[in-house]
């Protein structure tokens, strides 16, 4: 699980990433609405902790402007404000809870948990086709066939059946599944996805992982029709 930390009081942005840290979670800190627009945008993380009053764009615009762009991410607002009126506005641009600053630490913890339930985020599979990806036991199963993946092959089928037939791009699965420090390239994703290809292929599963260029990868099920290029 990613969050994203959109807070430019820089101490309480670095306590928050080491709470949310402490529970497994990654975190990654930014300090002003206009880079936690970018950020958050990218499509990575599982969501966002937003502050309202921040440089730049403030929390309730940057809200509006990822709703826009169909960013679904749950978003937890905070706030040193408590009236009515920014709580409303806050709530309308896009947030789905607020927490008015200070706000106790079992607090937060809680909202993350409840807005990544409520997400669907705690599931135990993932169904797709005639295929069901076991989250438990990292494995494809399709009817008496099944196969264990590796975690990088996991993470990457992961995110390919929460999307279905949306389109993933190879930069936000190499994002997320090899993170912004490693050296991975574009490439690894293929040579994934071509792993990948070939355990659905031997289970007999009728998932089709396709490519369209430029947009990335997305699934199919059932009979092929005009097969896309792969890349
Ligand atoms: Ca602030």
């Amino acid at each position: 699980m990613k969050i994203l930390i959109v807070e430019d009081e820089k101490l309480l942005a670095e306590s928050l990433k080491m709470l949310l840290c402490s529970k497994g979670f990654e975190a990654d800190t930014v300090f002003d609405g206009e880079s936690g627009v970018a950020y958050a945008l990218l499509g990575v993380y599982d969501l966002i902790v937003l502050d309202v009053m921040l440089p730049k764009i403030d929390g309730i615009r940057a809200a509006e402007i990822i709703r826009e762009k169909h960013c679904a991410a749950p978003i937890l607002m905070l706030t040193a404000r408590s009236e009515v009126d920014d709580k409303v506005a806050g709530l309308t641009a896009g947030a789905d809870y607020y927490l008015t600053k200070p706000f106790d630490s079992r607090e937060l913890l809680a909202c993350v948990n409840a807005l990544l339930r409520r997400q669907g985020r705690e599931v135990d599979e993932l169904v797709f086709g005639n295929t069901r990806l076991d989250l438990g036991a990292a494995a494809l199963i399709c009817g008496e066939n099944s196969v264990r993946l590796s975690s990088r092959e996991f993470e990457v089928m992961r995110m390919l059946m929460t999307a279905k037939e949306r389109h993933i791009s190879k930069e936000a699965l190499l994002t997320k599944v090899w993170g912004y420090e490693s050296n991975a390239v574009e490439n690894h994703v293929e040579v994934y996805v071509g792993f990948l290809r070939k355990k659905l292929a031997g289970i007999g599963s009728d998932i089709r992982i396709e490519a369209v260029r430029r947009l990335g990868y997305h699934l199919e099920a059932g009979a092929s029709e005009a097969r896309s290029k792969n890349f």
